[in-house]
């Protein structure tokens, strides 16, 4: 039984990752490893459906939907196949979880697969990497392998009559594979775009069946809430959002890297554990969640980073990719590199993302080079206004965060590039490149 944790670092997810070899089967057996199995397989399948409904698990890939419930959604009586379907594809900008997770515990991923489909009544499960991710791709593959080796896959798992098989499937880099129904065009072999919602996955999902599409840090929990309980989860984090949390903390701190805590901890207890700004250098402004959530800045170093405590302030919990900024960065240069990478991976199916990316990328990279003029921040808010609530995915809504909140709290930054314009003085950001 593992002790419930109530220290700001909570190693639940992260225990097992500095052990030496952790990502073998055998570190994992060594260290508690597969005893969830055992004891999930002799539960019925509803009873582990609604253990994760009332540990309040919500999903981790950054829409925070709560897990339970989605399993739920699930047919109890197979007609056709159930497929889990496991989004590994973190492409975010800033997030880096799923891919240390995947490293160094790839069987707390493989045993929560097979919780996870056993309450699913799913006898297939697909693990999708994003295609760069070569070393997480090797690992799970070699950790798949020692799995069906010691009969946790293939055939009457542990003689409990269940069969799976994990597949582990490369993406081929494109972001957009990331949002779910995109990610099983491309499973199924098809150009990788969203699809119309509903139906959900839940009702037709892979090859029209019903499908689960959870993400990685959610399935890897599971093993710890069958071994743990509800409550003991339920005395990490908020009320509402429950549980310990990787967050991805990058940029001008002293130790970037993956921190664990309970959700809730704000950026001043993870700037602690990261050990401050770097070199003492003021933060300005920072990501709670990757660059699709709105940015914050030094006056929401207090804001309880759960999924309420996140909106109430203004932005979102997303990925928690927490992306931290010094004073010298230039708000404007900053929004303009995400601009681009948004309108480089926007899949083109909608022309609100697709044109409106384009026309943002435009516009930024004319006030950078300092040939913007003040009506350009009025063009811009209209570009984002006909993006947000008007593409067909997650993907518009997000491309317009960081200009739309970097307008908001540093207005003239944006102002100034277009009074040098004006002067003929060179920009300090183009300057600065
Ligand atoms: P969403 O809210 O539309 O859906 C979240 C999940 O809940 C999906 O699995 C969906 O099928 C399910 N769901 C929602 N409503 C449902 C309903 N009525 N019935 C049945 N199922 C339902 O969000 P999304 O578009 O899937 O994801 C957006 C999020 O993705 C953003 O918050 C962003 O933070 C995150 N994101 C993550 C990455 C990454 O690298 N991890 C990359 C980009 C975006
Ligand atoms: Fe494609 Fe962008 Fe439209 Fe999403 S919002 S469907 S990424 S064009």
């Amino acid at each position: 039984m593992i002790e419930p944790s109530t220290s700001p670092v909570t190693p639940v997810l992260t225990k097992r990752w500095l052990s030496p070899n952790s990502w073998t089967l055998r570190t994992y057996e060594q260290l508690e490893g597969y005893t969830a199995l055992r004891k999930a397989l002799a539960a019925h399948p509803d009873q582990l459906i609604e253990l994760v409904k009332s540990a309040g698990l919500r999903g981790r890939g950054g829409a925070g939907f709560p897990a339970g419930v989605k399993w739920s959604f699930m047919p109890k009586d197979p007609v056709k196949p159930h497929y889990l379907v496991i989004n590994a594809d973190e492409g975010e900008p800033g997030t880096c979880k799923d891919i240390p997770l995947m490293m160094a515990d790839p069987h707390s991923l493989i045993e929560g697969c097979i919780i996870a489909s056993y309450a699913m009544r799913a006898n297939h499960c697909m693990i999708y990497v994003r295609g760069e991710a070569l070393h997480p791709i090797r690992r799970l593959n070699n950790a798949v392998r020692e799995a069906y080796q010691a009969g946790y896959l293939g055939k009457n798992i542990l003689d409990s009559g269940f069969d799976l098989d994990i597949v582990v499937h490369a993406g081929a880099g494109a972001y957009i594979c990331g949002e779910e129904t995109a990610l099983l065009d491309s499973l199924e072999g098809k150009r990788g775009q969203p699809r119309l919602k509903p139906p959900f996955p839940a009702a037709a999902g892979l090859y029209a069946c019903p499908t689960t599409v959870n993400n990685v840090e959610t399935i890897a929990s599971v093993p710890f809430i069958v071994n743990g309980g509800a409550d003991w989860f339920r005395k990490m984090g908020t009320e509402k959002s429950p549980g310990p949390k990787i967050y991805s903390i990058s940029g001008h701190v002293e130790r970037p890297g993956q921190y664990e805590a309970p959700l809730g901890t704000t950026l001043r207890g993870l700037l602690e554990l990261a050990g401050g700004m770097k070199d003492g250098v003021p933060l300005k402004f920072w990501t709670p969640g990757g660059s699709s959530t709105p940015l914050f800045t030094a006056e929401h170093l207090d804001v309880p980073l759960d999924f309420e405590g996140a909106a109430e302030a203004g932005s979102m919990l997303g990925t928690t990719a927490v992306m931290v900024f010094n004073e010298t960065v230039s708000v404007p240069w900053a929004v303009m590199k995400w601009t681009q990478f948004y309108e480089h991976e926007s899949c083109g199916k909608c022309t609100p993302c697709r044109e409106g990316t384009y026309w943002l990328a435009q516009v930024l990279e004319r006030m950078v080079d300092g040939r913007g003029t003040e009506e350009d921040i009025d063009t811009l808010l209209d570009v984002c206004d006909n993006i947000f609530g008007r593409s067909f995915c997650a993907l518009g809504d997000g491309a317009v965060s960081p200009i739309t909140s970097g307008i908001k709290y540093f207005r003239e930054e944006f102002l100034a590039l277009c009074e040098k314009n004006k002067t003929g003085e060179p920009t300090l950001v183009g300057a600065a490149r």
